[in-house]
């Protein structure tokens, strides 16, 4: 990248900073350690799609780049925040924030939990989003894959030797800014939803180890997919693509 010459105060100036700092918010946000692992993080146990489970599995490479990186950006400055607030020694310990649970490994190794709540037993896990998402969650509750991860999180920590008792998702709306417009939901710890959840990525794990996708990249057509609005977010989404070793075409209902 080239280095950034401000440009003097003025209307006209102005625009060509902002676009210059919107370039380095994207140079460092597309150059974050990109993960071609192929192991899944809790958030992604309960991807609602196989086919895109299993382009993570087989570690296949990533044709989408996500697109404007600015909400993950302000996400991820929350999480920062957050973790700041809420281990203040004040707090006397009631808090246990980002600690990183071991889960199933191979597959799922682990992750970093946001939040564990030691009066409720409380496994919580903030989530940032923009009005479509708040107002959806509202009216329907979270997306299931959310409610999966925050099981699996609570699995994480009974075997450090917790009881969790709760579960929840911290709905923190990015448009309203609003501390009023917190949402939280919960439900009580069910260890089986995350088994459930672990149990589907052994077997998706196990079909990409018959279907051998790194010698025929068409056999991620036999992997059931499940397009949506989702794709758009997918990392393996490649609109039109003939050959799903280029990447998945998603085929997303139209519009209306
Ligand atoms: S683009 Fe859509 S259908 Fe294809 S793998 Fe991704 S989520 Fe699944």
């Amino acid at each position: 990248m080239t280095a950034v010459t401000f440009a003097q105060p003025g209307a006209d100036a102005n625009d060509g900073v902002a676009f210059e700092l919107a370039e380095f918010i994207r140079d460092a946000a597309n150059n974050a350690p990109r993960s071609l692992q192929t192991t899944l993080g809790p958030s992604e146990a309960g991807t609602p799609c196989d086919r895109r489970m299993a382009y993570k599995l087989a570690g296949w490479q990533q044709p989408n780049g996500g697109g404007d990186p600015l909400a993950s950006v302000i996400g991820t400055g929350f999480h920062t925040w957050a973790a700041e607030a809420f281990s203040r020694p004040e707090l006397g310990g009631r808090f246990l924030v980002e600690q990183h649970l071991t889960i199933a490994p191979p597959l799922i190794p682990g992750g970093h939990c946001d939040l564990y709540d030691t009066f409720y037993d409380r496994v919580l896990d903030w989530k940032c989003v923009g009005q479509y998402s708040y107002d959806k969650y509202r009216k329907e509750g979270p997306r299931e894959q959310y409610r999966i991860q925050a099981h699996t999180y609570g699995l994480g920590w009974e075997l450090a030797g917790r009881h969790p008792r709760e579960v929840g998702l911290v709905i923190v709306p990015r448009q309203s800014a609003r501390l009023s417009d917190i949402w939280v939901w919960t439900e009580p710890y069910d260890r089986q939803v995350a088994v459930d959840a672990i149990q589907r990525v052994a077997t998706v794990n196990q079909l990409v180890s018959v279907l051998d996708p790194h010698h025929h990249p068409e056999a991620f057509g036999l992997i059931p997919a499940k397009p949506g609005h989702e794709c758009t977010y997918c990392p393996y989404y490649r609109p039109g693509s003939k050959d799903l070793g280029d990447g998945c075409p998603g085929d997303l209902p139209p519009t209306t």
